[in-house]
């Protein structure tokens, strides 16, 4: 059973959401699970119906989700010209992130054909590991500001918070993550205080986990080792805005930004929401040529979360023949719409079901 919410928010979002709730719709259809979902219209259409980008009881909406659904999907957030400066579908992002605590924002980075990395002989062997980055706190804290803007004397501020708690609690769950999926290597990127809260909380979790072979990488390294050594990564964790920079790193080496996706957990909610990487396409929206393999990925990430494994895993599959049949968008370089590329992953999803 799935109940899903989907707000599929600005730009690109309103062409790639509806491919991955369609997908999503011929799995449940496939492998026989009820499939309940409901969509929200939060951002700048909302806006330029009813001069609110999101309603005024928003807060109540978001705290009142993990009650009405397993999930959430959601698409992006972003600018638009046709709207004042700051209305967009942002508030749900941080909605979800710092309003329901999801502290832990979960990215994979796996190659779906080889032929995609842009990294020069590496394979779908080499690039196979997750970033998890936290999610809430570091710039997240909302306290950035500026005075005497636009003058000589201009004086920007912001500070980024790490809290015992914030930092012991992702340090714990990325440990977690590893020894349920037997994987044995781990890395932190930061680069924060030399013996700082990072470094030292890490190597006391680090301690809880004999078995998994734990390294403090500075996040400049861990970057280099991304593009040249990809194969030395396994599970990647990293502080809020290391973690926002590696993760699109570990995006861009799986071929394009129309490919990455992330799923947003706190192990102490029955509740995740999950989302494509990329941002609100500006400069291809309306022209129905984008990717819509990130959201997918991402309702396929979201079935894997709602333990629909056999599903999932179908759709990945059928993921992978679309990419190899060539029904493909232009950022991969093929001819396709974004409409024909995700009737490509349903039909493929159809005949492996037979
Ligand atoms: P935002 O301000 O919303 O973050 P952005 O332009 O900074 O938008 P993205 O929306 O991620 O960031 O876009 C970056 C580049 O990647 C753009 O050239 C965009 O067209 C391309 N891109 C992003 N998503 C897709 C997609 N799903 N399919 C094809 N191209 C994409």
């Amino acid at each position: 059973m799935v109940r899903l919410a989907v707000i599929p928010g600005d730009g690109i979002s309103s062409e790639v959401v509806p491919e991955a709730v369609k997908t999503l719709e011929a799995a449940s259809e496939i492998f026989e699970f009820p499939l309940e979902h409901e969509s929200f219209d939060f951002g700048v259409e909302r806006y330029l119906r009813t001069g609110q980008a999101v309603p005024d009881d928003f807060d109540e909406f978001i705290q009142g989700l993990p009650a009405r659904f397993d999930a959430a999907l959601f698409g992006a957030g972003g600018t638009d010209p046709r709207v004042p400066a700051g209305i967009s579908a942002q508030p749900v992002l941080h909605g979800l992130r710092s309003g329901l605590d999801l502290y832990a924002n979960v990215r994979p980075s796996r190659l779906l054909s080889d032929d995609l990395t842009p990294l020069k002989g590496k394979t779908s062997d080499d690039i196979d590991f997750i970033v998890i980055r936290e999610n809430t706190e570091g710039y997240e804290s909302g306290t950035a500001g500026s005075f005497k803007v636009g003058t000589p004397d201009e004086v920007e501020i912001r500070p980024e918070y790490n809290t015992y708690r914030g930092v012991n609690r992702v340090l714990e769950f990325a440990f977690d993550y590893a020894q349920r999926l037997g994987l044995t290597k781990l890395s932190m990127a930061e680069k924060g205080l030399p013996n700082g809260l990072w470094s030292r909380t890490f190597n006391d979790v680090a301690a809880k986990y004999p078995e998994i072979e734990a390294r403090h990488v500075h996040v400049d390294t861990l970057a280099y080792m991304i593009v040249t050594a990809p194969e030395t990564l396994s599970v990647v964790v990293a502080e809020n805005r290391a973690g926002d920079i590696l993760s699109d790193l570990g995006g861009a080496i799986q071929g394009s930004r129309g490919l990455a996706y992330s799923g947003c957990f706190n192990p102490d909610r029955e509740f995740a929401y999950f989302e494509p990487v990329h941002g609100t396409a500006p400069d291809i929206v309306g022209r129905g040529i984008s990717n819509p393999i990130a959201a997918i990925m991402a309702a396929r990430m979201m079935l894997e979360y709602r333990g629909h494994q056999e599903a999932a895993d179908a759709i990945e599959l059928a993921v992978r023949a679309t990419i190899a049949n060539g029904t493909i968008t232009r950022d991969l370089g093929g001819r396709s719409s974004t409409i024909e590329a995700g009737d490509s992953v349903r039909q493929e999803l159809r005949t492996q079901a037979g």
